[in-house]
C-alpha cells in the first residue's frame, strides 16, 4: 500500500454518505483532497444496524443525485447492504480519493503557519483544512438509570442485529423512534412478549393519498425548516420502511401483542417505574399526524391536484387497555424479561478535534458546517442548516454548500497583491 500523502489540502474524516458526498462535491470544483476512513465505507450502514433494517425512504428519494439504485423499483425500500453497496459504488463512480482502515487521532491547528496537524493511525498528515464527516450518531447512549442487573442482557440499538440474539423470554424496548419501534416489532413478530416504553415522538403518515410521507414533507417545505420547533428539539420520529413501509400505528402496535408503556422513569432492582404519560404521548403523536394530513390536503386543493381521497386514513383503532390503564411499574424477573434494548440514540465524539470549535457545552459551534474555527468544517449534524441535514438526500445539499465555501476561502487564500513580487 502507498503511504499516506504528507501534505493535503482538504482533508475529509469519515466515509459515510457525509464524506462521500464531500469528496464528490471538492472532486468538481478541482479541489485536492484525501477521504479517511477508520473502517470500511459507509461503515454505519454494515455493522452498526440491525439485520432486516431497510431505508426509512424510497428508493427514490433516499439517494444522491448522481445515480440511482441499481435494479431497485424507485418505490421500494433498500435493505442497508445495498445502501452501504450504493455508497461505495458511488465513490467508485467519482473515483474519490478514499483510505480505509486509516484512523484520524488528533487534529490540532497549526502554530504561526496555516493549516492542520492531523496525527493518524498511518502517520502525521498537514491539512489546511479538515471536514468532519463522522456521523450524527457516534457513541450510543445509555441512561444512568440502566439497573445492574447480571440476569438481564442489555444492549443498544446499534448493536442490536436479529432476534436469535436474545436469550429466551420477553423484552423490554426502551425508546419508540424509529428504531424503537421497529425493533419491538420484529422481536413481537419473531414470537418474544415484548414491552415498548414510549416517550414523545412524531410520527407521520408512512404514505397519504398516493404519495409519501418523504414527498409531502419535500413539497410542504418541511425538510428544509432551518430549525427544530421550540419544544420538540428533542422529539423522535417514528417510521418505518419495514415490509414496504407503514405507518408506525402504537394502537395496532399493541393489538399485535405489544405492550405498551410510558417513559421509563427508573429502576429500583428488579422494578421498573414509568411514567403515566402513554396517553398523552400518543394523543401528541396522533396530532403531528393530523397535522400533516391537514397541510397535505390544503397543498392538494390549493395546487388544485388530482390525488384520491383517503378518508381511512383518520380512522385510528381505539386505545388498548394498556393506554387507558396503563402500567407504572413492572417486576421484570415476574414478567420474565430478560433482555433491555436502550433504544434512546447517540451523541457525537469530538475528543480527537483539539480546536477551538466547540461550545462551553462542548456542542460543535458552526453556521451551516462552517466552524468557529477557520478551516474547520462539520458535516452530517442533525439540523446541520436543516431538518434533512442528517439524511441521505440532506447531506449532499450540505456538502455542496461547504465545498463551495472551501472554494471561497482557497480563492482569498490564492490572491497575489501585484505589489507581493516586488
Ligand atoms: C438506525 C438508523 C437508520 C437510519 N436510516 C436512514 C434512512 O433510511 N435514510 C436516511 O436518509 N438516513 C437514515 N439514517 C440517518 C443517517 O443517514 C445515517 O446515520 C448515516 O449513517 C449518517 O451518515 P454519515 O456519513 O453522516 O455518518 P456515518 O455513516 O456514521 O459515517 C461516519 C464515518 O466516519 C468514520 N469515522 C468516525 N471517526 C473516525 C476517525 N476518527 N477517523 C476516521 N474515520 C472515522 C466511521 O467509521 C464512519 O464510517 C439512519 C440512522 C440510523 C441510526
Amino acid at each position: 500500500m502507498t503511504p499516506l500523502k504528507t501534505e493535503i489540502d482538504t482533508l475529509i474524516i469519515g466515509a459515510g454518505q457525509a464524506g462521500v458526498a464531500m469528496s464528490e462535491h471538492l472532486t468538481r470544483l478541482d479541489i485536492p483532497h484525501l477521504v479517511l476512513e477508520k473502517n470500511r465505507i459507509a461503515e454505519s450502514w454494515r455493522s452498526r444496524r440491525w439485520d432486516s433494517l431497510v431505508a426509512n425512504g424510497p428508493a427514490w428519494h433516499d439517494r444522491f443525485p448522481g445515480m440511482e439504485f441499481p435494479g431497485c423499483s424507485p418505490d421500494s425500500f433498500v435493505a442497508k447492504e445495498q445502501v452501504a453497496d450504493y455508497f461505495v459504488s458511488y465513490a467508485a463512480m467519482n473515483q474519490s480519493p478514499i483510505r480505509t482502515g486509516v484512523e484520524v487521532l488528533s487534529v490540532e491547528r497549526n502554530q504561526g503557519q496555516a493549516g492542520f496537524t492531523v496525527t493518524t493511525s498511518e502517520g502525521v498528515i498537514n491539512a489546511q483544512r479538515v471536514v468532519a464527516a463522522t456521523g450524527p450518531f457516534q457513541r450510543p447512549v445509555i441512561p444512568a438509570i440502566a439497573p445492574q442487573l447480571s440476569r438481564v442482557q442489555q444492549l443498544h440499538s446499534a448493536d442490536y442485529k436479529n432476534p436469535q440474539q436474545l436469550p429466551e423470554g420477553g423484552v423490554l424496548v426502551i425508546g419508540a423512534g424509529s428504531s424503537g419501534v421497529q425493533i419491538a416489532d420484529e422481536l413481537q413478530r419473531a414470537g418474544k412478549p415484548v414491552w415498548l416504553s414510549v416517550g414523545p415522538h412524531d410520527r407521520p403518515p408512512r404514505a397519504y393519498r398516493g404519495r409519501d410521507f418523504c414527498w409531502w414533507l419535500g413539497v410542504l417545505g418541511l425538510w428544509d425548516a432551518a430549525a427544530s420547533q421550540p419544544g420538540k428539539e428533542h422529539v423522535t420520529i417514528a417510521v418505518s420502511g419495514a415490509r414496504g413501509g407503514h405507518t408506525v400505528d402504537f394502537r395496532r402496535l399493541a393489538a399485535q401483542g405489544v405492550n405498551l408503556v410510558g417513559l421509563t422513569e427508573s429502576f429500583d432492582d428488579e422494578t421498573v417505574r414509568f411514567q403515566n404519560d402513554l396517553a398523552v404521548n400518543i394523543q401528541r403523536g396522533d396530532e403531528n399526524y393530523l397535522a400533516l394530513l391537514d397541510a397535505a390536503d390544503a397543498y392538494i386543493a390549493r395546487n388544485g391536484l388530482d390525488l384520491p381521497p383517503e378518508p381511512a386514513a383518520r380512522e385510528f383503532l381505539a386505545d388498548p387497555a394498556c393506554v387507558t390503564h396503563p402500567q407504572l411499574s413492572l417486576n421484570l424477573t415476574d414478567a420474565g424479561i430478560t433482555s433491555i434494548i436502550w433504544a434512546t440514540g447517540y451523541v457525537t465524539d469530538y475528543s480527537w478535534l483539539k480546536v477551538n470549535a466547540f461550545n462551553e457545552q462542548g456542542k460543535p459551534q458552526h453556521q451551516r458546517g462552517v466552524s468557529s474555527e477557520p478551516g474547520v468544517y462539520f458535516l452530517g449534524l442533525p439540523w446541520l442548516s436543516r431538518r434533512g441535514s442528517t439524511f441521505i438526500w440532506g447531506v449532499w445539499h450540505d456538502a455542496k454548500f461547504i465545498a463551495d465555501q472551501i472554494a471561497i476561502q482557497r480563492q482569498y487564500q490564492q490572491y497575489r497583491a501585484p505589489s507581493d513580487s516586488l
